[in-house]
């Protein structure tokens, strides 16, 4: 395993929260399903909400630049069921390319950009892929073709007047070997691929479920090579109190993830912002303002990126 970063927790804490939430983009209650477009009187709401009350929380979107999965499942069953030929098209029906792009919904650019203490990041072009794992958009690409991907993204944030930070979570968690050397190519410097809600946690504890295995289950940590940060995801709304307590105490990152989608027609997405997730969150997050105070870090991911990076250039 490749080395801890140093320096990624400022001195004298003990610990740090960071939360982010992922698919944010601006459908709305009167599209297929809502993902940010009401903004307050939609999920986006229930951040607001939870930034309100907690003035240290920090925020980071993964935001998909030109969102254009409907449905997460195949729908062409037939087309699904033959092999080979099922991996080469779309499964199911897409946004046409440009209906949720972002720098088309002003209103809603206007409104992330407004929030307090919130950072966006990157979670794909269009969040979609041929065959039957739908939202799993870098899969087999190659090098050059996940450049290109990110510098699609990279101009569509810029024409939307997007101040992003330089990292990724990418949707389905799957993160290839070709798209962090595109990565590195496209000067990003975080990748938060792993998701763990099981693995014990230690000092040592690695990850081993959704996304990137092996690396720390509770720090940041240098991959690829020491050229890309990876954050974990360690914590939602089926994990005790207990193990955001035991992250802290062993000095490491408690990072809450959030989904924007709660339900997609048949799917139900466990930590979809909804109100009992929001009221969960914020149980825990005054548990840890009484107990922890002001020796908790309150971070995000972009942050703990700049000072990672800016500490090892003056080294
Ligand atoms: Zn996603």
């Amino acid at each position: 395993m490749e080395k801890y970063s140093d320096n990624w927790l400022p001195p004298g804490k003990k610990g740090a929260v960071c939360f982010s939430m992922d698919d944010v983009h601006p459908s709305r209650s009167t599209d297929y399903y809502e993902a940010g477009g009401d903004m307050e009187k939609g999920v986006l709401g229930h951040l607001e909400w939870l930034l309100e009350r907690h003035p240290n929380l920090r925020v980071t979107l993964f935001t998909t630049a030109d969102w254009r999965e409907i449905s997460p499942r195949p729908t062409r069953k037939v087309l699904a069921s033959i092999p080979y030929l099922r991996d080469r098209f779309y499964l199911a029906k897409r946004w046409p390319k440009g209906t949720m792009r972002l720098d088309r919904h002003r209103e809603f650019v206007d409104y992330l950009k407004k929030l307090p203490r919130t950072e966006i990041g990157l979670h794909g072009l269009y969040h979609c892929h041929k065959g039957p794992k739908i939202p799993i958009e870098f899969q087999g690409q190659s090098r050059e073709e996940f450049a290109e991907l990110l510098g699609e993204i990279l101009s569509i944030f810029q024409s939307a007047g997007i101040d992003h930070v330089s990292g990724i979570c990418p949707p389905g968690w799957n993160s290839p070997h070709a798209l962090l050397e595109a990565m590195v190519d496209t000067d990003l410097r975080f990748i938060a691929s792993a998701r763990d809600l099981f693995t014990h946690v230690s000092a040592d504890a690695v990850t081993n479920m959704h996304g990137m295995k092996g690396v720390s289950l509770i720090y940041p940590q240098w991959v690829h090579g020491g050229r890309l940060l990876h954050m974990p995801s360690n914590f939602s709304c089926s994990n005790p109190l207990d193990r955001a307590i035991e992250i802290i105490e062993n000095g490491g990152l408690l990072a809450i993830k959030a989904h924007a989608v709660k339900k997609v027609f048949a799917y139900v997405s466990d930590d979809g912002l909804d109100l009992a997730y929001r009221n969960f969150i914020d149980m825990l997050l005054t548990f840890l303002e009484d107990r922890y105070g002001d020796s908790l870090c309150w971070t995000s991911m972009g942050e703990i990126t700049s000072r990672v990076f800016e500490s090892r250039k003056m080294t």
